[in-house]
């Protein structure tokens, strides 16, 4: 549905009464495209504590993000913050001094990139300075305004377990970029636009090569359900174009919807409901050579407050969003039909984080996939070299919010960091980030698509 507001507000009428009023002020988001495949302008890198070296492999991730690295910019497209050695509250200044003078001039719809390290269980002061990190990159975030977005990396510390960080003053804190190139390439680009405020913590897994950087997925095959329309058709279309062969399923019902889709896109259509008790027999028979991508998008709304819930409207809820991923994932595993380097990315919602009136049942699914997600993960990457990562979108312009009262709908759009609604393409540049071959040591993560909804903040 067309943000008609977000139109007027482009127009010099539409600035000025709204600018008078008080009224937000939200900036056009710029996305990927093949014409703008990158952020104008340069990538700032700066170093917070001037006595710390840099992390250790930071400088070639950053130089493959495909934007020029310089140490001084008048307009940087972006600025990567390295506050990895930042182990004091005193530390916490040199985070002030770096970015005070440059946030200003960043070019619009530019990016911020924190990086920083766990913090950690065995020193108190560390971990006060780099959970001080994240208040400040969600702050910064609410105020940077122009369609810029502000995140926080936690890099993996590879210190010896145990060693205080004073003790050590290992170059970074500490801390490994090695698993950090697709994150980076990610939040670095327009691919990221509607992603903001948020902290994203990478595990020491060693990535798998990008043979192939203009079709990273290719070779793989990647089943989206519920690809018929909304965020399911974009995620579908997303990892077509970075090379993916697709199996587009969704319910019996949409046949001639999915069959539409899956043509434009070139996938195999799967008409089949999620829910059905043998449908991890049926994915599996339908990707004979395995998967590389599990995408678990599809999902329903049964909305009443608990007070007038009858059980069936809990009970489907729950069964589509949160049983048949719970069981298609275990079957689909257990049969190693997922195959080893393969990623299992699930849908939450704000939903599940912030909770809802009216949707006990759906809130409670989205929290549950949120717990399926942070327990499997470590496990499916030690047993059987995979990730398991969810979405959790915020405000998506889709048949499902078209269908919310105007008032809500436009509380909803306007309550976050970006002052618009996301679009279903931002949810699958997401989902593609997951996917990549390159994203082995992010596993286990939930990663909001929300422009920083004030909603569950
Ligand atoms: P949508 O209603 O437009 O599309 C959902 C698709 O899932 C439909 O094509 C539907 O037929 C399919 N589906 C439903 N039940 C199924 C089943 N049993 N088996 C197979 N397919 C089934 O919804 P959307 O807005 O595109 O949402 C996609 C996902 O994102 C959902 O999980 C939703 O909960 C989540 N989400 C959406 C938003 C938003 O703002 N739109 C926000 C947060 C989360």
């Amino acid at each position: 549905m067309a943000d008609r507001y977000l139109h007027f507000t482009g127009t010099a009428p539409g600035r000025f009464l709204t600018r008078r009023l008080g009224l937000p002020q939200p900036a056009p988001l710029r996305r990927w495209s093949l014409e703008t495949p990158r952020l104008e302008g340069p990538l700032l890198h700066l170093t917070a504590g001037a006595d710390t070296e840099a992390v250790a492999g930071l400088a070639e991730v950053l130089a493959g993000a495909g934007l020029p690295v310089v140490g001084r910019a008048d307009r940087p497209g972006a600025v990567v913050l390295d506050a990895t050695g930042v182990t004091t509250a005193a530390g916490l200044g040199d985070v002030h001094a770096a970015l005070h003078p440059v946030v200003r001039s960043l070019a619009p719809g530019g990016r911020v990139v924190v990086l920083g390290t766990v913090p950690s269980p065995d020193d108190h002061h560390q971990a006060a300075a780099q959970q001080a990190l994240e208040g400040f990159v969600r702050s910064l975030g609410k105020e940077i305004g122009r369609g810029s977005t502000v995140q926080l990396v936690r890099l993996p510390d590879v210190r010896v377990p145990g060693v205080p960080a004073s003790d050590v003053r290992l170059p970074g804190g500490g801390a490994t970029a090695q698993g950090a190139a697709s994150t980076l390439r990610f939040l670095l680009s327009p691919r990221s636009a509607y992603v903001s405020g948020q902290v994203i913590e990478l595990t020491d897994a060693t990535p798998e090569p990008v043979t192939d950087p203009a079709a990273p997925l290719a070779g793989r095959t990647a089943l989206v359900t519920g690809a018929a329309r909304g965020i399911g058709a974009a995620v579908a279309s997303v990892l077509a174009r970075d090379g993916a062969r697709v199996i587009a399923l969704d319910v019996p019902g949409v046949r001639e919807e999915l069959e539409r889709t899956a043509a434009r896109l070139g996938a195999t259509p799967l008409p089949l409901d999620i829910t059905a008790p043998d449908a991890a027999d049926r994915i599996a028979a339908a990707a004979p050579d395995g998967l590389g991508v599990l995408v678990h998008n599809a999902g329903i709304t049964r909305d009443r407050r608990l007070a007038n819930m009858p059980a069936e409207r809990w009970t489907s809820v729950v069964d589509v969003n949160l049983d048949s991923v719970l069981r298609t994932t275990d079957e689909l595993l257990k049969a190693g039909t997922i195959r080893r380097g393969g990623r299992i990315v699930a849908t939450a919602s704000i939903a599940g984080i912030a909770g809802n009136n009216g949707q006990t049942n759906y809130a409670a699914s989205k929290a549950g996939i949120i717990g399926l997600v942070r327990s499997l993960g470590p496990r499916a990457a030690a047993d059987h070299g995979v990730t398991v990562n969810a979405v959790a979108p915020g405000f998506i312009e889709t048949k499902m919010t078209a269908a919310v009262p105007f008032f809500i709908r436009e509380a909803g759009r306007r309550m976050n960091s970006l002052a618009q609604g996301g679009l279903p393409v931002d949810v699958a540049e997401a989902v593609a980030w997951f996917a990549q071959p390159d994203s082995t040591a992010v596993n286990g993560q939930v990663l909001r698509v929300c422009g920083q909804s004030l909603l569950g903040a």
